[in-house]
């Protein structure tokens, strides 16, 4: 607990002037304003991880993992939750739809949405898209499927390779079902949803470097052939089923 003392004691060896400022203040005035800086806690909230942060070795490191879970996604859900503190008509609604619908937003908070709430959509999808022991061949009638549009999943894992290497900067690439209910793989720049284009997304592969830098520096192939390892196909199926109602 920072007394107004200590921010005395600290006062002289601030570089920043940051306390020489906030300690000439009554330090009831201090928590106020601390108190102030608190993020709106709702209406998004970050997911747990439906796994240990270790569960994904040697596949996903468990320092990328906590880092990019407990920072980089709890960032994208507080700056998300910031941009809708004041808005009670776009609180009520769900990140699918504000995603899908970001055309229909208002401008002051359109670009913050985009980001942060396609930041949060994403992230979510994402860790579900990942278990420990996966990477088994999907399901036969996804198979099927793959095999139709893609002539085999080990092609079709080359295609989304190839598609995540080519994302110039942060982005992601993606297997989704577009509007004529193929599948298709593409890439979407920053943290843009394939939603907002009206296809439908079943796989996603974050190509930012936070997801992959500390353990693969710059080899992203490296990074997305290990990938294929740890995708869940069961729920990749759910998700593509789900689009075919
Ligand atoms: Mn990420």
């Amino acid at each position: 607990m920072l007394s107004r003392r200590h921010l005395l004691a600290l006062a002289p060896a601030a570089a920043t002037g940051l306390f020489l400022s906030r300690a000439d203040r009554p330090v009831s005035g201090l928590v106020a304003e601390l108190a102030a800086q608190t993020p709106p806690a709702g209406p998004f909230s970050l997911p747990p991880l439906p796994y240990a942060v270790d569960a994904l070795e040697p596949h996903v490191d468990a320092q990328t993992m906590t880092i990019h879970h407990d920072r980089h996604h709890q960032g994208y859900v507080t700056n998300l939750n910031a941009a809708v503190a004041n808005r009670p008509d776009l609180r009520t609604r769900t990140l699918e739809d504000l995603i899908a619908n970001l055309d229909r937003l208002p401008d002051d908070v359109r670009t913050a949405i985009r980001n942060n709430g396609g930041g949060h959509l994403n992230h979510s999808w994402f860790w579900t898209s990942m278990k420990k022991g996966g990477g088994r061949p999907p399901s036969a009638e996804l198979g099927r499927a793959i095999d139709a549009g893609f002539g085999s999943l080990a092609q079709l894992q080359e295609r989304l390779a190839v598609a995540a290497v080519g994302v110039f900067g942060s982005g992601w690439a993606w297997l989704s079902v577009d509007a004529t209910g193929a599948l298709v793989v593409e890439t979407t720049p920053n943290q843009d949803n394939p939603l907002t284009r009206g296809h439908r997304p079943v796989l996603g592969i974050d190509v930012w470097e936070h997801a992959y830098y500390l353990k693969y520096q710059n080899r992203r192939r490296d990074y997305v052939d290990a990938f294929f390892n740890v995708v869940d196909w069961d729920i990749v199926q759910e998700r593509w089923q789900a689009t075919r109602t």
